[in-house]
């Protein structure tokens, strides 16, 4: 579980560098969680130790009650770079994959009532699931890919990166002007409405595009 996760597909193989997060991405997701919508992108790391990869167990730590699913398109960086242009972001791109940034929802509104980093309720062991990624000249339009989420085979969210408030180029672009991307670097660019509570036994299992990419992950505590 905690060994240091690879990109497949890279060469040479690249290890994850640092996982980016986007928050209040889509509209609607934002206003489920009575938050505003952002002018600029609220950005959150998670650590390398959060990454499980398909077949692994998300597990549900002790001190929280509440933790939830948000189903998110992961963008690997392959080439990296600083101040990078939003016209040329895309070349900066290995690949596209799906991922779940698992979030302590209680934990959460805890650390935001108090102003406080995010970091325990969304970076703890498990909470960061991802699949392989899929090369980049395989996704047919970045800017109309579908995600979705099925738990124990219902459909729970679904979305299309047509409705991020911070397209996946202009995240790199801005991203670029405040950390130097480096190759292995990931990006989870929010989460479509729909989220909510895991339990124990769920099985999880998240889709990029038309079955581009899958993601199998199940529940325990
Ligand atoms: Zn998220």
């Amino acid at each position: 579980m905690l060994s240091r996760p690879i990109i497949e597909g890279l060469t040479p193989k690249t290890p994850v560098h640092t996982i980016f997060c986007i928050g209040r991405n889509y509209a609607e997701h934002a206003l489920e969680l009575n938050n505003l919508i952002p002018t600029s992108p609220v950005v959150f790391t998670k650590p390398l130790n959060s990454i499980i990869g398909s077949g692994g167990s998300i597990i549900i730590p002790p001190f929280s009650n509440d933790v939830h699913h948000e189903v998110e398109v992961v963008v690997a960086i392959g080439k990296g770079g600083k101040n990078i242009s939003e016209a040329k972001a895309l070349n900066y791109i290995f690949g596209y994959g799906i991922g779940i940034d698992v979030t302590a929802r209680d934990v959460q509104q805890k650390l935001k009532d108090k102003s406080h980093p995010w970091d325990v309720a969304k970076g703890a062991d498990t909470f960061a699931p991802i699949s392989n990624f899929l090369p980049a000249n395989r996704v047919p339009n970045p800017f109309d890919l579908e995600l979705e989420l099925k738990v124990n085979e219902e459909v729970k969210q679904s979305g299309s990166t047509k409705d991020l408030i911070f397209s996946i180029p202009f995240l790199i672009s801005y991203l670029s002007t405040i950390f130097t991307l480096q190759s292995g670097d990931l990006i989870f660019t929010g989460t479509p409405k729909g989220v909510g509570p895991l339990a124990k036994g769920d099985k999880l299992k998240a889709t990029l595009g038309d079955n581009l990419v899958s993601l199998n992950v199940d529940v325990k505590i």
